[in-house]
């Protein structure tokens, strides 16, 4: 047996060991996931996080599926929303519910409590930290004696682009 070549692969091996080891150690371990199902997920997880990388809006698990298929990906649907709600839990992406009542993902710029701007049209995404928001939740929570508060605060609209372009066809539709 070598003790030289593929370090990164032994390294990972090893952890991934470790991680069965304390997760068989510790009642309490965060770790739940079969080992076979770590190695496989990692994959497939790769691929999803790339795809999030790639996409600049806020997208649909079907959209995000639909662009893992056209890059030759086979993954099922109910693994893309197992990965996407893994990455929420994580904080790695955020996850909206649009006024039609469709959840929508979306890798963000920062890791902090933010909030969004979203067009409903183009789907153009602004982030916006709001510390008027954040006072007002907290003295709405206060005064109602709530403990360990959150919120979600999102914004929908029509973007400048959306709104000009709108406007644009309506005035070449008038005679
Ligand atoms: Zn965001
Ligand atoms: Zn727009
Ligand atoms: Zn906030």
């Amino acid at each position: 047996m070598s003790t030289r070549g593929a370090p990164g692969r032994r390294a990972t091996v090893a952890s991934v060991a470790d991680m069965a080891h304390s997760r068989a150690r510790s009642a309490d371990g965060g770790l739940t996931t079969p080992l076979g199902q770590v190695r496989h997920a990692t994959r497939q997880g790769q691929a999803i996080a790339r795809v999030l990388d790639d996409l600049v809006e806020f997208r649909t698990a079907q959209d995000i599926h639909a662009e893992l298929k056209r890059r030759g990906h086979r993954v099922g649907l109910t693994t893309v929303y197992r990965h996407l709600n893994l990455l929420a839990e994580r904080g790695s992406v955020d996850v909206l519910r649009t006024p039609s009542g469709e959840t929508i993902y979306r890798r963000c710029a920062v890791a902090s409590h933010h909030h969004h701007l979203i067009c409903r049209f183009c789907g153009r995404t602004v982030e916006f930290e709001g510390p008027e928001v954040e006072r007002w939740a907290e003295k709405v929570a206060r005064a109602a004696r709530f403990h360990d508060v959150s919120h979600t605060v999102e914004v929908f609209g029509t973007c400048d682009e959306c709104a000009t372009r709108t406007a644009d066809r309506r005035r070449a539709r008038r005679p």
